[in-house]
């Protein structure tokens, strides 16, 4: 009967062993998604304007570790899929970018479980992939597009982009060229962004109001030149969900690649 306390004590000992060992792996777990464990802690519970904006750029099956695009720009064209099926069976919607606004400014009551989805540059497989998913689930996403690359190969043409925007998509600027806009003189800098704009909306008969920079590389002059063409909003490659306190003109975004756990990610 002496010995009856070390036994317990040794018991004890297992468990929080075990506790320990749980919080590990759970820790593994979420950085699995490849959002450091740190910004997780920060999801907001309670800000009503907090919208995870998607970053997506190919949607296809994409098997080639030395494709020099790199394996991080790709999500299978199931996991995508299985992605919408997720957002749809736990009550959340895709909203645009218009509808945004409105939730920003809190003229309209949004339930708090919106998503953006943004797909960058305009590549063929948006409309081959994408859009017919987006069609079968009745969602909607915003498309960053190149306007110098339309209809160059593996870039979408200028009619699948407005069979996008005819079918409640939004179409948006990303420059001409995809340059850094950073380095640009005050000439070439508003031709990238007019120039894109003007070729955009003369396309699809409708404004270009939002706009996504280059690799999100931009500076307060680039900023100041978006803001002067009347771009509304303007998205970064920043990580994190967009809060009320994020200027418009440098939204932060989630970088999905085909380890990000969706669910994980949201606010
Ligand atoms: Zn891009």
């Amino acid at each position: 009967m002496a010995f009856q306390p070390i036994p317990r004590a040794a018991a004890l000992l297992l468990l929080a062993v075990l506790l320990v060992a749980c919080q590990r792996s759970e820790e593994k777990r979420e950085n699995a998604s490849g959002i450091p464990a740190a910004l997780l802690a920060m999801k907001p519970k309670e800000d009503p304007t907090a919208v995870a904006v998607l970053m997506y750029h190919y949607i296809e099956s994409h098997d080639d570790a030395r494709d020099p695009r790199g394996a991080d720009l790709f999500v299978p064209t199931d996991m995508f899929e299985q992605q919408l099926q997720w957002i749809v069976a736990h009550g959340y919607r895709t909203i645009d970018l218009h509808t945004y606004l409105a939730l920003r400014s809190r003229a309209i009551n949004e339930p708090k479980k919106s998503i953006i989805l943004t797909f960058d540059d305009g590549y063929a497989d948006a409309f081959q992939n994408v859009f017919p998913l987006l069609q079968k689930y009745h969602q909607k996403a915003v498309f960053y597009i190149v306007s110098g690359f339309l209809g160059k190969p593996g870039y979408m043409t200028m009619d699948q982009v407005k069979t996008l925007h005819d079918a409640g998509m939004t179409i948006a600027g990303h420059t001409v060229s995809h340059v850094d806009l950073r380095f640009l003189s005050a000439k070439e800098l508003r031709h990238q962004l007019e120039e894109s704009k003007k070729t955009l909306e003369a396309l699809i008969d409708a404004p270009v109001d939002h706009f996504a920079y280059p690799a999100g590389r931009y500076n307060s002059r680039v900023i100041e030149m978006v803001q002067a063409l009347g771009y509304k909003t303007a998205v970064t490659t920043h990580h994190g969900v967009a809060r009320a306190r994020d200027p418009l003109l440098q939204l932060p975004r989630v970088r999905m690649t085909k380890r990000t756990n969706l669910a994980a990610v949201l606010p």
